[in-house]
């Protein structure tokens, strides 16, 4: 049986909107924030309730963390690096401390709800003010108010599978925007902590997400992001009967001119998605889909529960529906037990899709997750090897790929200047490639079309197309 979903109440986010305003009437509280944010888009997504709850509290953004009298880390711990980075940075600010006492600081995110993570916090990091979970974002005014009354670390975790609605929310950019479809993961792949950190899955309602998606669009937001750890899976354990397809197909109406979403599961790429993405008007051609490995033995321990075949069966009808569809996806290397021929089919795979970009990563172990007791554990030389002959691969098949949109014209949503040039702008492309073009502080923040002239490592080099 499925843990319940846990749904905020508004009169809980009125108590919060309450503490907020009581914190802004607070003369001695911090005057400035700084959110440093580690991890995937939706640890990005989170950022910003926190960042908007801050700015309510009547504070403003500081120069950098060392100027800051709040700094608050939302964390990742899906790799141990990204966990080993955030306590390196977050004990690093313990000597910041003591040029500037007034300095509080505070952790959220995945790493605080990892199992034994509380303990060691109240142990061995006692100097953190504040710290709370995935699930307690929505209570971070109260948390706040209590530490900033307490000289000892207040920290709350809950492993209740919270939903909350309408919480105040400092947008990053004015033109794109993230919308969380829903949160938490069921398919608790061998390696993965996700499912442990961030709870059951539960989607928000339809109706939620298309007041979203509207109020954005009023506001002149011209791209959203739909977010989820599987956003394949949509739907299940709502009341209304919807699915992914039948969302996007509703988002897709409201006329809103970009509409992204990852990250996909192949197992649950259903055909009427495939459908939807071939007929939409809004959808970007564009498709996250991790594939992991390419041996079927290493995809069946990873419980991954798709063949290489099914998988490839899949891509092959993404791109009939959509053809020059960009792909991505992730890939991991030295999973326990993983032969030089298993990994070879990996490279296989790769050559084989594709792809237009790859994030690439080496397994890291993770304490509870069934991959980490599972034997032959690979030596790192080993994985770091394969990882370098995976990049220089994909490096070569990227290349391949981009060279279909030498010639074409793209439709560029421009983010800001080049980091090369301020005669240049950038941003990206309908596929989701980064395209770079002569422009100035006009362009950015609209779509403007373009005609590609060349290729630059991962980037396409275009200019103005005519009108
Ligand atoms: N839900 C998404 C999915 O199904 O692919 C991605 C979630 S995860 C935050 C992003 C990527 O991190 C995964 O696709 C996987 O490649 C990688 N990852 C997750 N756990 C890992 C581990 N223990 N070691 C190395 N990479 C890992
Ligand atoms: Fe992790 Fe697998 Fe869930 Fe993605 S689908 S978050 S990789 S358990």
């Amino acid at each position: 049986m499925t843990d319940p979903t846990y749904k905020v109440t508004p009169a809980e986010i009125e108590e919060q909107q309450r503490r907020i305003r009581e914190i802004a009437a607070l003369p001695d509280r911090p005057q400035t924030y700084c959110v440093v944010t580690y991890g995937c888009q939706m640890n990005a997504h989170d950022s910003e309730p926190n960042t908007g709850m801050l700015r309510d509290m009547g504070m403003t953004e500081a120069p950098s963390r060392e100027q800051a009298d709040f700094v608050l880390f939302n964390t990742c711990c899906v790799r141990d690096n990204a966990e080993r980075r955030a306590l390196g940075n977050v004990t690093w600010l313990k000597e910041v401390r003591k040029r500037n006492p007034r300095l509080m600081i505070a952790v959220c995110g995945c790493m605080v709800q990892e199992p034994g993570m509380a303990e060691r916090i109240l142990k061995q990091y006692k100097f953190i003010d504040l710290a709370f979970g995935t699930a307690n974002l929505h209570r971070f005014p109260e948390l706040m108010w209590k530490a900033l009354h307490s000289d000892t670390t207040v920290l709350e975790i809950d492993t209740r599978n919270t939903l909350a609605e309408d919480l105040p929310v400092q947008r990053m950019r004015r033109d794109a925007a993230y919308i969380n479809i829903m949160f938490g993961c069921d398919n608790f792949c061998s390696y993965c902590i996700v499912p442990y950190v961030r709870g059951r899955e539960r989607s928000r309602r339809p109706d939620d997400i298309l007041r979203e998606a509207e109020q954005l669009q009023r506001d002149g937001v011209k791209e959203i992001m739909l977010l989820g750890q599987n956003v394949n899976s949509y739907g299940r354990g709502l009341e209304e009967d919807v699915t992914f397809a039948g969302l996007l197909r509703r988002l897709d109406e409201t006329g809103i001119e970009r509409i992204r979403f990852m990250t996909s599961h192949p197992k649950d790429l259903s055909d009427s998605l495939i459908e939807v993405m071939g007929s939409a008007r809004h959808v970007l051609p564009q498709f996250h889909l991790p594939v992991q490995a390419g041996s079927d033995e290493i995809l069946r321990r990873m419980n991954r529960r798709y063949t290489r075949e099914t998988y490839l069966s899949r891509v092959r009808a993404l791109r009939q529906a959509v053809p020059g569809i960009g792909l991505t996806t992730d890939l991991i290397v030295g999973f326990p037990g993983e032969t030089e021929e298993q990994f070879q089919d990996t490279l296989s795979l790769v050559k084989e899709v594709g792809y237009d970009s790859a994030f690439t990563f080496i397994y890291s172990p993770r304490v509870g997750t069934a991959a980490a007791k599972m034997p032959g554990q690979i030596a790192p030389e080993v994985a770091t090897d394969r990882i370098q002959r995976l990049i220089a691969l994909q490096d070569e098949c990227q290349q391949q790929a981009m060279r279909r949109f030498l010639g074409a014209e793209e439709a560029v949503l421009v983010e800001g200047f080049s980091r090369r040039s301020r005669c240049a702008v950038s941003g990206h492309g309908l596929h989701g490639l980064s395209v770079t073009f002569p422009g100035g502080a006009e362009d950015i923040g609209q779509i403007v079309r373009v005609r590609v002239t060349g290729l630059k490592n991962n980037t396409l080099i275009a200019e103005r197309a005519e009108a």
